[in-house]
């Protein structure tokens, strides 16, 4: 698969397949024009960086370029498919706009710097800063899209070189919800299932999953299997007809912000009618009988009623779930940035644990991550999470990073919850945040309200720190700017949606003076002298394989356990499941199989939280709910959102993706394909939404909600009557106001400031808008 076919064909020719098979091997190439496989001079080995899927490639090298990719047959995740972004992408890498030298900010103006110059300018703001205020007043905010060992590296600089609680990812707008579902259920992060499932599963339901433009090759292989012998009954649940719900035996279309009232609704009808593995339950869950009993209130009627749907659908829905021998549940960004996320996220666990299907092949839960290594992120502390899932509100898992980074316990921040991005945000508002560094991440286009967003960032007294590989909407706003190497430009090791975990070695030199991000915050690290409390440098770690050496100690017997695998063992294999340890040398393809979690009291990573509230369980508390680390059956009651369709807003607006982009296009808009696929932003509107408000396919349309106003082309159908969608990819970088002042192409101009109590992220499918024509209204086309 090539040229256009990788465009045209996202998820190309079947290799069908059938229950309990191998998923057979389709390897897919594409070189730069005119080259074939014999003019390549090396291939590099890597994985998939635009998705979070984890698709093992190698990387074309020819006279120190990047000029191509091909999948890797041997690998676990992908059999050899890559999809659109994985062919094309890598061009972004050659861009002729790449960031080469550091930026300072002279005179209101961003110039050209030596990289002692913005490295002194970061040194000197922080030790001001330090001085002045403490560690509270210095903030990062990173990626899903670095390495394990630069998360490690920024955890244990943010933690124990500086002492701040200020460190969060952008993960925040993306796993969040994935990682607090999995707390709250199983006491820890951790994928409980594995993609392996698809071979076996006789039912796979996705719960606002658009599996087929979020990771198309994981969509590939629930199409082989759809197009093999005994094809699995598919259940979409998503107020959008994506490709899955064209391809789905049923397919639930719910109004906005109503997930947790049909995820209750069920689930009453699968207690209701015995559809409960009572073995299964007893043996391994604590709070059934609360969850009946919460559940009971939500009759199909009642359910139909607040979803916008029949009960007839719901019976059905209820009917595949509960008579499937093999089920497979993924969940994605449609629960994970709604209303009610975690609470919404958590019922599809319970789905699974009442129907015991768990730890077995087929039979599994994905929380799916978004981005390339959001997992890591998460389990390397570079978020509102303590490094190797600790738990902040134990003081001996506290004393144990201590005691791995030899400082004091009093030097790691843990009298409360690492700060939230939202919260950070708060705190540069109201001034008590002075510095934020910033690293590959845009929030200038991807954060919820972006008028207050921009305001936030350019204030006079916010010094902002841009780390990136281009020049950002955010890097317009910041004071100083470092250029960053990006894949392919470096090595270190990254972990996808089912706890794969591959090797990215550098394949080629990066541009101009453009330095690894494990570089620059080691650099920072000893410019700033860091020590531990012998005196000896923090972190003690040099390169990419020192620093994974050092997180492998950090992760030793938790459930993120890497210590079994090496440098050496990525470059012999082509991706291992973490936990992999002396005792699982393999890896390990499911968790949870033997009933057993990570959920007793003194190993959990969370105590968990009230899904309504948010507030945080007490120890104490928890101790006694589940003494025995049981999984744990939480219910909650839908409440309705904050915003709703009214009469001057009447439709529910949600923002999302298309498979050719990713994120705020940074990449992917300087990928000639893919851009060319996918180069203007656009809204959905239904047939019967367009009819009546005499919108045609094209036509230019105003979308207002309380925060502003956006224009795009209309695209009629393909949503439910009452709602918008509108991507979320388009800023302003390539247009005549790059830092986009101006507003008015950005989704995210009209996102409201909302977010889910427990797993703090933001919402971005809970809007109310209105719409009109602009054509009609004789604006030019
Ligand atoms: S764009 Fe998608 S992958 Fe990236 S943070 Fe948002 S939800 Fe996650």
């Amino acid at each position: 698969m090539a040229g256009r076919d990788g465009i045209d064909q996202p998820w190309g020719t079947r290799t069908p397949y059938g229950p309990g098979g191998e998923w057979p091997v389709r390897v897919d190439r594409h070189l730069a024009d005119g080259l074939a496989p014999a003019d390549v001079d090396r291939w590099v080995r890597s994985a998939a960086v635009l998705h979070s899927n984890g698709d093992g490639l190698d990387i074309a090298v020819k006279d120190g370029e990047i000029v191509g990719v091909r999948g890797r047959a041997d690998d676990r995740v992908n059999r050899g498919r890559l999809d659109p972004k994985d062919l094309f992408g890598w061009q972004a890498n050659a861009s002729a706009d790449r960031l080469t030298t550091p930026l300072i900010r002279r005179d209101g103006e961003l110039v050209e710097a030596s990289w002692d110059e913005a490295m002194d300018r970061i040194v000197e703001h922080s030790k001001e800063l330090l001085a002045e205020q403490g560690p509270s007043a210095i903030g990062f905010y990173t990626s899903g899209q670095l390495f394990a060992e630069e998360y490690y590296t920024l955890a244990t600089i943010a933690r124990a070189g500086l002492g701040t609680n200020h460190l969060d990812g952008n993960t925040r707008l993306c796993t969040a919800t994935a990682a607090a579902a999995l707390k709250e259920s199983f006491g820890s992060d951790g994928q409980p299932a594995s993609y392996t499932d698809v071979d076996h599963a006789d039912v796979i339901a996705l719960f606002g999953h658009n599996v087929a433009e979020t990771q198309a090759v994981l969509w590939s292989r629930i199409l082989d299997r759809l197009a093999g012998p005994n094809p699995p009954e598919i259940l979409c649940v998503d107020p959008r007809d994506t490709p899955v719900a064209r391809a789905a035996t049923l397919h639930l279309a719910p109004l906005p912000g109503t997930n947790l009232a049909l995820m209750n609704g069920l689930l009453h009808l699968i207690i209701a009618d015995d559809r409960v593995d009572h073995e299964y339950v007893e043996r391994c869950t604590v709070g059934y009988e609360d969850l009946k009993a919460m559940v009971a209130g939500y009759p199909p009627e009642r359910v139909a009623g607040i979803c916008g749907l029949t009960e007839a659908e719901i019976r059905a829905a209820a009917r595949l779930l509960g008579s499937a021998g093999r089920l497979l549940c993924t969940v994605l960004q449609g629960f994970y940035q709604s209303h009610q996320a975690a609470a919404a996220a958590v019922q599809v666990n319970n789905l699974n644990l009442v129907r015991g299907m768990l730890g077995k092949p087929g039979a599994g839960v994905l929380q799916m991550n978004g981005q390339p290594t959001a997992q890591n992120t998460r389990e390397c502390g570079a978020d509102g999470d303590l490094t190797g899932f600790r738990n902040w509100a134990n003081d001996g898992h506290v004393a144990e990073l201590a005691r791995l980074w030899n400082v004091e316990v009093s030097r790691i921040p843990h009298y409360g919850p690492p700060t939230h991005l939202m919260q950070l945000l708060r705190y540069a508002e109201n001034g008590t945040l002075r510095f934020l560094w910033v690293s590959a991440t845009n929030p200038a286009v991807s954060l919820p309200e972006l008028r207050r967003i921009r305001s936030i960032l350019a204030q006079e007294r916010l010094f902002l720190v841009v780390q990136d590989a281009f020049r950002t909407e955010t890097a317009e706003l910041a004071d100083v700017v470092l250029p960053a190497a990006i894949w392919g430009e470096k090595t270190g090791t990254f972990t996808n949606a089912d706890r794969t975990v591959h090797l990215s070695e550098k394949a080629v030199e990066p541009p101009g003076q453009a330095r690894p991000d494990l570089d620059i915050l080691l650099d920072y690290a000893r410019r700033m002298d860091f020590r531990d409390q012998d005196g000896a440098p923090l972190p003690p770690w040099h390169d990419a394989e020192s620093a994974f050496e050092a997180w492998k100690r950090a992760s030793a017997g938790r459930p993120c356990d890497y210590t079994g695998l090496s440098y050496e063992k990525l470059r012999a294999t082509s991706g291992v499941q973490w936990p992999c340890t002396g005792e699982h040398p393999d890896g390990t393809e499911r968790l949870y199989t033997d009933g057993e979690f990570f959920a007793q009291p003194d190993h959990c990573e969370s105590y968990g939280r009230d899904l309504i509230t948010g507030a945080p369980v007490e120890p104490g508390e928890y101790r006694a709910m589940n003494p025995d680390g049981k999984a744990m059956l939480k219910a909650a009651e839908y409440l309705e959102p904050h915003e709703s369709p009214d009469e001057t807003f009447p439709f529910a607006l949600i923002t999302g993706r298309t498979i050719y982009h990713f994120h705020t296009r940074t990449k992917t808009a300087r990928a000639p394909e893919l851009q060319a696929a996918a180069p203007e932003s656009w809204v959905e509107v239904s047939d019967g939404d367009a009819k009546r408000l005499g919108l045609h396919e094209g036509d230019r349309a105003a979308i207002t909600t309380p925060r502003g106003e956006v224009r795009a082309r209309v695209r009629v159908g393909g949503i439910r009557e009452g709602v918008l969608f509108i991507p979320f990819h388009y800023g302003y970088f390539d247009t005549d106001d790059p830092a986009g002042h101006e507003g008015g192409r950005a989704a995210n101009e009209l996102t409201m400031t909302d977010w889910d109590p427990v797993s703090k992220q933001p919402l971005f499918k809970t809007a109310a808008a209105r719409i009109r024509g602009l054509d009609a209204l004789g604006g030019a086309r």
